[in-house]
């Protein structure tokens, strides 16, 4: 069997149960979940598991029979962050890889600043030393130094939980969105 092969997991309702990271488990997971009848099969690989006791289609697309309840408030935490932010510097507006990007202090922590989704942002290393240790302010053009102090692209805050699942799939490699594309995205909603 291609190691390759991923298997997308969905909640009992076909959203998949999370975005970042995706949801996805070694077929092996996937199809010991099936003969324990704790998941429906939606969509199959074309590709075959055979071991001593069964053969069975590889499953791409598995649903839950049961609902799994999601987190309604995100947690706050890195990756989290990084989804919100969609992994952009938030004084210059560009994208990097995770590894690139810092987490600014809005107001310093030397100012009183504290470690919260309202006060916490993403930004390059160029940007945030650049920033140095002085307070954002949200006046001045969008991220060039007004006197001393960069203008963030936007107030940071916290996400809703639909949010955070939609940036997370604006995040995904493409390779996945060519996998599971149609499931990952036809339960978000549509924009208005
Ligand atoms: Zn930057």
């Amino acid at each position: 069997m291609a190691s390759a092969l991923r298997t997308l997991v969905l909640n009992a309702d076909y959203r998949p149960l999370s975005t970042f990271p995706p949801s996805l488990w070694a077929p092996e997971d996937a199809i010991l979940a099936v003969l324990k009848d704790k998941v429906d099969v939606v969509e199959s690989w074309d590709a075959v598991y055979r071991s001593q006791k069964v053969t069975l289609a590889v499953p791409k697309v598995i649903a839950l029979k049961h609902y799994v309840a999601v987190d309604a408030e995100p947690r706050f935490c890195r990756r989290a962050i990084l989804v919100r932010d969609r992994f952009t510097c938030q004084y210059c507006g560009r994208r990097f890889a995770a590894a690139e990007l810092t987490f600014d202090h809005v107001v310093p922590r030397s100012a009183g600043g504290r470690t919260c989704w309202t006060n916490i942002l993403t930004a390059c290393v160029g940007c945030n030393s650049l920033k140095g240790s002085v307070p954002a302010n949200y006046s001045g053009r969008r991220g060039v130094p007004a006197g001393r102090s960069l203008r963030p692209l936007k107030e940071p805050r916290r996400p809703t939980a639909a949010e955070l699942f939609r940036a997370g799939l604006d995040s995904l490699p493409d390779r996945l969105i060519e996998d599971f594309g149609s499931w990952l995205y036809w339960s978000t909603e549509l924009d208005a």
